[in-house]
This record gives C-alpha cells, sequence and structure tokens, in this order.
C-alpha cells in the first residue's frame, strides 16, 4: 500500500548533552517518511525547501526510494529551521528559534496521481495546512495526524477540525493533558476520542506509548536504552514506523495496530541513538526485527498455573 507523508523538512540547530549540531537535516516529514521507507513502499513525499537544501540530502531520500515529486524547491528561499536545546533530562527541551522560510508561503499541493494513496501521514505542521492536504485525497484507507503543543496553544479550533477527520491521533502526554484540559493521561485519551479519532496514541517517552481505542487499551514499554543522543524526531520516526507496519500488513485492527505501536517504538529507538536522521540512515531489515523482538521479550511474561 502507498503512504503519504506531508510535513515539514528543516535544517535545525541541535543541542543536547551530547553536543550540538548545525544544519541538521530534520523536519516532521523527513523523520516519517525515512522511518517508513524501511517497512513499506511507496513513500510519497509533500514538503518544501529553499535553495540552501543540500543535494546530498535529496540524493539520500531518494536512496531510501522515497518518492520526491511533491518536494517544492525554492532556490530563492531559505528552508525552515529549528533550534532545539535539551536539558540533562532530556524529556525536556527549549525551542530557541523558528525560522519559517519557504514554509511561510508554503501550501501543500498533492499531486494528481497521489490523491488516491491509501495511508497518509499529516506530519507536524499548522493544522491549516493539514487540513487543506485533507481536502485533496480522495479515499483514503487510514489517516494519522501529528501535533505539537504549539499548534494546540495558538491553533486549537483548526487542530479541532484537523482531529475530526482523522483515524488515529498520535501526540505526547503533554500534549494531550493540554489538548483536553485533564491531567490524568487515561482521562485524555478517552476525551480525545470523543473527538473523532478511532484510535489515540500517547507517547511518554522514556516510559513508552498507549494505545487507546473505545474499548481497548494497549501499553506499550520504550526501548531500555542508556545512550540517548539527541531525542529530536523520536516522534516523527514512531509515526512512520507505526504508518509503515499499517500499511506494509494492510491491517487496521486494534491486534495490528499493537504491532505498528512496536514497530514505531522500535524505529524511535534507533533515531535517538544518534543526532539528527543518523541513527535511522543505514538500517538493515535484520537490525530492525531483532530489535522489534527485543521489544516482544521485554514485556511478555509467562502466566502462573494459578493467580
Ligand atoms: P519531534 O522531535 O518528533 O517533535 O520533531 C522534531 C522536528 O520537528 C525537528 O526536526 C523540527 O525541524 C520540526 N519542527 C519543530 N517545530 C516545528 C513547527 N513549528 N512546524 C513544523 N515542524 C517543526
Amino acid at each position: 500500500m502507498s503512504i503519504l507523508v506531508v510535513g515539514s523538512v528543516a535544517l535545525d540547530y541541535l543541542e543536547t548533552p551530547h553536543g550540538i549540531m548545525k544544519n541538521a537535516l530534520g523536519g516532521s516529514a523527513t523523520f516519517v517518511s525515512i522511518s517508513a521507507s524501511y517497512l513499506s513502499q511507496p513513500v510519497r513525499f509533500v514538503g518544501i525547501v529553499g535553495g540552501d537544501f543540500p543535494e546530498e540530502h535529496i540524493g539520500y531520500f531518494q536512496s531510501r526510494g522515497i518518492d520526491l515529486e511533491g518536494l517544492v524547491r525554492v532556490p530563492e528561499g531559505k528552508t525552515f529551521s529549528w533550534g532545539g536545546r535539551y536539558h540533562e533530562d532530556m524529556n525536556n527541551r527549549d525551542t530557541l528559534y523558528t525560522e519559517l522560510g519557504v514554509f511561510e508561503t508554503f501550501s501543500p499541493e498533492i499531486p494528481d496521481i497521489w490523491k488516491a494513496s491509501e495511508f497518509i501521514v499529516l506530519g507536524n505542521i499548522h493544522p491549516i495546512l493539514q487540513l487543506h492536504v485533507l481536502d485533496q485525497i480522495s479515499s483514503p484507507r487510514y489517516i494519522i495526524c501529528d501535533t505539537m503543543n504549539l499548534w494546540i496553544d495558538i491553533s486549537r479550533e483548526d487542530l479541532l477540525r484537523t482531529i475530526a477527520r482523522v483515524d488515529a491521533l498520535i501526540l505526547n502526554d503533554q500534549e494531550a493533558k493540554m489538548l483536553t484540559g485533564l491531567s490524568n493521561v487515561i482521562a485524555a485519551g478517552k476525551h480525545i476520542l470523543t473527538l473523532g479519532p478511532e484510535h489515540v496514541v500517547i507517547k511518554k517517552g522514556e516510559h513508552g506509548a498507549l494505545l487507546m481505542s473505545r474499548d481497548r487499551i494497549f501499553s506499550a514499554p520504550a526501548f531500555p536504552l542508556d545512550a540517548i543522543k539527541d531525542p529530536t524526531g523520536a516522534g516523527d520516526s514512531f509515526a512512520g514506523g507505526f504508518a509503515g507496519w499499517l500499511s506494509r500488513t494492510n491491517d487496521t485492527s486494534f491486534e495490528n495496530l499493537k504491532r505498528a505501536v512496536i514497530c514505531g517504538s522500535t524505529m524511535a529507538s534507533f533515531c535517538v541513538e544518534q543526532f539528527s536522521i543518523e541513527g535511522l540512515r543505514d538500517l538493515s531489515a535484520e537490525a530492525i526485527a531483532e530489535r522489534y523482538l527485543a521489544f516482544h521479550d521485554l514485556a511478555a511474561f509467562e502466566l502462573p498455573e494459578k493467580l
């Protein structure tokens, strides 16, 4: 099945306790598409970059089989850039700056031949742009939406309109609480399920992720890593792995969504081991399968004969 990814493409400034990286390849669509490309093809990419965007990154996307027909290049413009600084506890970060550059005038236009794509990932961008994408696609099988605190804060009504039209919303625990005004994550998830989506995934950083439908809950652990270098893109890599698994299997049952959550968590765990996209750059199918199985061992236990 095909996956259509829409989101930001960035040259980021990253500061973590493990170092600094300038002009780091980033952006929501970048992480989502690279991560998804390990699981399913074709991956169709819609985004925008400026004349400063290095040709080698274009070559890398192509080498991953990512179709760039929907990538707009504006030679006279500057690529979107985000600066972030992580605290010693890398669950917390500060945004140092956001320079929109070519994103300021961006309106995602979906090439005609992509309008019938089956799996849609609305990466983290302004909810009005996400709505514009939804208005163009014809008969999607499953729509996944990611977002961030900024849009909950400044564009809540537009975000609620987007959420009402998607199948799954992926967000972190802080965002879920912020969106609903509820301090309990489960209560927040249940509330989100009344807003339109059939499924919600609430990511809890190093504490894993919760998948919820109206009548079921699945709790997945995070992969225990003692060397996290840069958490940037973990959420997007999760979304890419989640979408990639669903597209590969063309099965959106709750049982299969559980596998998709583990697949998302697997891809996110590779992402955070290196700066920028480096942890995802060159993964083998064996390495992904090995970590996927390690996830299974992490949470599986045998029931005692008698309780
Ligand atoms: P994550 O760590 O999964 O939240 O994603 C980090 C990526 O989101 C970075 O590479 C940024 O370039 C990108 N990003 C940060 N702020 C925004 C924004 N306002 N709109 C779109 N993308 C953003």
